[in-house]
């Protein structure tokens, strides 16, 4: 059974279309939106949560719903994951909206060989942008800058909501020769925003796998970014070279100062120095005992012990979203 009715999240504002199917024996629903893809929710939710929501809030719903869904299952919603999506989500930047949407321009004309006709009903949901009128902006902007190619479309295909006037969308949307480049580089996981480097003192009995165990899945799941270090890297060159690569594209940088390694110091001042979002991390009794060097005593730490690991997790997604302004 199911009928039409409006998105309780996006509310069709951009259009689509939504089908509601009631869970057997359950007061919740599975709703199947063309912009927020596949998701579940109570009655309780969708009566008491839903239809307070400002415009930013939809917008950001519907893009982690759109996220989420791509994954397979639908998502069930929950009170308490919507309060914590609500006080500490945000939209990505929009450096980041543009190249998530340079990159699905990317997946787009490489699975069908043609350039896109029109961007589809859900993209802002899709990029993360608040709104179309967002998305139409920025592909005019990524076009000035020679990363996509695109055609004005002669005849005005949808109309905006804020003021009911026709828009100028766009057809044909590719990628230039440069927008390839950066966009295989990325795949190749060489572009800023896709994954963070740690520095640190390798073969410590302690030290490696409460990386591996801890802090690696931490960010992956905190803030959906990989964490590499030197180890993870196997292309073949100059080592040193390789590793002023990876920090100069990582997104942030960790750096575990336990040991005192003065590698580790390094990439640190190197990484500061280009401007990235540097975070120190340090087992706590070295930290509360030995402190660390005198010029990066000050910086943020985040202090880790084997046996709090929860409190670390926290901390430190806390520490990196608000570094990287998620
Ligand atoms: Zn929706």
């Amino acid at each position: 059974m199911s009928d039409a009715p409006i998105c309780p999240v996006c509310q069709n504002a951009e259009g689509g279309s939504c089908q509601r199917f009631p869970i057997h024996n359950m007061d919740a629903s599975t709703f199947q939106c063309d912009v927020c893809g596949q998701y579940e929710a109570s009655g309780l939710i969708e009566l008491t949560r839903f239809p307070s929501l400002n415009s930013m809030q939809r917008a950001l719903l519907s893009h982690r719903l759109r996220m989420k869904s791509s994954r397979g299952e639908p998502f069930r919603t929950t009170p308490e994951w919507l309060d914590d999506l609500f006080s500490n989500g945000s939209l990505p930047s929009p450096a980041l909206q543009a190249a998530n949407l340079a990159r699905f321009a990317g997946d787009d004309v490489t699975r069908s060989g043609e350039p896109i006709a029109l961007l589809p009903i859900g993209i802002h949901a899709i990029i993360g942008a608040p709104n179309r009128n967002t998305v139409i902006r920025l592909t005019k902007e990524l076009v000035e800058r020679q990363v996509l190619t695109a055609d004005p479309l002669g005849t005005a295909v949808s109309t905006d909501p804020a003021t009911g006037h026709p828009r100028q969308e766009f057809t044909n949307i590719s990628l230039t020769l440069d927008g390839w480049e950066r966009y295989e580089a990325e795949k190749r996981g060489q572009f800023e925003g896709k994954y963070g480097f740690i520095a640190m003192q390798f073969n410590d009995p302690e030290l490696d796998p409460f990386v591996e165990d801890v802090v690696k899945p931490a960010v992956k799941e905190g803030i959906g970014y990989d964490l590499v270090d030197m180890r993870n890297v196997t292309q073949a060159g100059v080592i040193d070279n390789i590793m002023r690569t990876q920090i100069r594209d990582a997104a942030f940088v960790i750096v575990d100062l336990t040991h005192d390694n003065p590698g580790a110091y390094w990439e640190a001042g190197y990484a500061e120095g280009l401007g990235k979002p540097v975070l120190y991390i340090c087992e706590e009794t070295k930290f509360e005992e030995a402190r660390t060097h005198f010029d990066t005593n000050h910086c943020t730490t985040v202090t880790w012990s084997r046996d709090n690991a929860d409190n670390f997790r926290q901390a430190l997604i806390a520490t990196l979203r608000r570094s990287l302004n998620l």
